[in-house]
């Protein structure tokens, strides 16, 4: 009898829940494991690059196996649904002026927050000169090829590579095509609805052994990471995660509750399992089928909308990176004594959205597309090193600020387009409640 109560109240725990288990049990594990348990055969090879590696790697492997034919599939029957070509134009344009000015604020208050805190004054210059120096060699995409890449060669190379804006491109005019031929094409238009459905059924599968998942790469990151690493640059990397929960709590929340409406909290429950994949992935694209099953079943966001903004958000739209960029220029100048100059700021906002736009959604890109905004104020690339080493930890948070700004805008945009169901979202809300 207990026991079967016991099962009944297993069942009743929803998926957030259960990933936010998964998320804090992976993180105490692999504190004891780091500072616990002493080193050897079991724990190195066979518990962190050993069990929790290759399931937490596979989890990942399954999400990105999603990707490709997710995206693809799913902007098909959005563009074809939406039809009408002005009309995909409104959301495209409104999606994009959202995304750029949700980036330069960001930057903005990277700024404000690097120059309140000042991380950079009182580094020891010595250390600054052992430290390893960056691999200078790394590439810097210039603004006209990342334009030009957005259209294929080939494209089956576009979805081989997944080279998303490329992938977005073709599928949008597929979907336009089939719209404008109608009948004469009912054959191919109703695969790609069916497609869609099995990838949307695929991406449910999954999602079941996400608290798994990510409970094995929380706790190996920990595992070899442990606290003292990051402690020397506690000052930085507080700088970037304050300025990260300025622009999710306040900015995008803010921005929610202005343009719809809705209740930020309830908003911010229902994406947390999003937020907390993204954070232990430390890759946007990974995250967009979670991301558009997510809004569509909890905040009641069309897939029509979100199949086209959240796989383009997850591509250029990454505010968190931009964050990270901001406080780093700061902190270097200061730590270099460079006193920066109202231009160079100026600069360094058009040069960070930039780069937003240009990095890639996987883990470790905003690192290399600094690069790009150091250079276009002189500082010395050599800074990147200081900050390399504790990366990953903000690399992981910046990455859930990245997705969360996909999200709002997603949510703002269907709201705009009559494509948002606040049953649903209310409903939602309500559910879980009773769940728990
Ligand atoms: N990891 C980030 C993302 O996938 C990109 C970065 O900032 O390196 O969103």
């Amino acid at each position: 009898m207990t026991q079967q109560m016991e099962t009944k109240q297993k069942k009743k725990l929803g998926l957030t829940t259960k990933i936010f288990i998964g998320l804090l049990a992976g993180a105490v594990v692999g504190v004891i494991l780091n500072y616990l348990v002493p080193g050897g055969y079991v724990k190195d090879t066979i518990i962190v690059e050993g069990v929790l590696y290759v399931i937490g790697q596979g989890f990942i492997r399954l999400m990105q196996m999603l990707v490709v034919p997710l995206v693809f599939c799913s902007l098909v029957c959005g563009s074809m649904s939406i039809g009408d070509t002005k009309k995909l134009g409104s959301v495209g344009v409104r999606t994009l002026i959202f995304y750029l000015v949700t980036t330069a604020l960001a930057i903005t208050v990277a700024l404000s927050v690097g120059n309140l805190i000042d991380p950079g004054i009182g580094l020891d210059m010595a250390s600054i000169q052992t430290a390893d120096t960056v691999n200078t060699s790394m590439e810097s995409t210039s603004l006209v090829d990342t334009l030009l890449n957005i259209i294929p060669t080939n494209i089956f190379n576009g979805l081989a590579q997944g080279t998303m804006l490329q992938v977005i491109l073709f599928a949008l005019i597929v979907g336009i095509i089939l719209a404008k031929l109608g009948d004469k094409v009912d054959v191919v238009s109703r695969f790609f609805s069916q497609f869609n459905d099995i990838m949307m059924e695929m991406t449910m599968m999954i999602m079941k052994v996400a608290p798994i998942g990510v409970f094995c790469l929380i706790a190996r990151t920990f595992a070899n990471i442990g606290f003292d690493a990051f402690l020397p640059m506690l000052k930085y990397m507080l700088a970037v995660l304050l300025a990260l929960a300025i622009q999710c709590f306040v900015i995008y929340l803010g921005l929610l509750k202005i343009f719809t409406g809705l209740n930020p909290f309830i908003f911010i429950k229902n994406f947390f399992p999003v937020m907390a994949f993204a954070f232990s992935t430390a890759t946007s694209n990974a995250t967009i089928p979670m991301s558009i099953d997510t809004l569509a079943k909890k905040m009641g966001v069309s897939k029509r909308i979100s199949s086209f903004t959240i796989p383009l958000g997850a591509t250029i739209n990454m505010d968190g990176t931009a964050i990270m960029q901001g406080v780093a220029v700061v902190f270097v100048a200061q730590a270099f004594g460079i006193d920066l100059t109202m231009v160079d700021y100026i600069t360094v906002i058009g040069t960070a959205t930039l780069a937003s736009i240009g990095t890639a959604g996987v883990p470790s890109v905003g690192l290399i597309t600094l690069t790009m905004v150091f250079n276009s104020i002189g500082l010395p690339v050599e800074g990147i090193a200081l900050i390399m080493g504790i990366d990953r930890i903000l690399d992981m948070s910046r990455t859930a600020v990245n997705i969360t700004g996909d999200a709002v805008c997603t949510t703002v945009v269907a709201h705009q387009n009559k494509a948002l169901n606040r049953d649903i979202f209310n409903a939602s809300h309500k559910k879980e409640d009773i769940a728990q």
